[in-house]
């Protein structure tokens, strides 16, 4: 099997990086700098760190609030027209 999500490791001596190190783009069990692709996919992957901030799902309300409205309208023009 693939392990393509597993942590990211120093290409120089195959630690872990804490984040901190990561941070600093330099790797502190060889001294050696690491790679910007390696921060990224540290972070990416993020293996002891905190969850990704959540988000307000602001379009999605937005967009169900705008359906509501519609099927609003639309039952009020149906009841209109079925009423007479
Ligand atoms: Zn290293």
């Amino acid at each position: 099997m693939a392990t393509s999500n597993t942590v990211a490791r120093c290409p120089h001596c195959d630690a872990v990086p804490p984040e901190s190190e990561v941070a600093d783009g330099w790797c502190g069990s060889c001294d050696k700098q690491l790679p910007s692709s390696f921060q990224q996919r540290a972070k990416r992957n993020r293996p002891h760190g905190e969850p990704p901030p959540a988000k307000k799902p602001r379009g999605p309300l937005l967009l169900a609030g705008a359906a509501a409205v519609q099927c609003g309208v639309a039952a009020a023009v149906f009841f209109a027209l079925r009423g007479g």
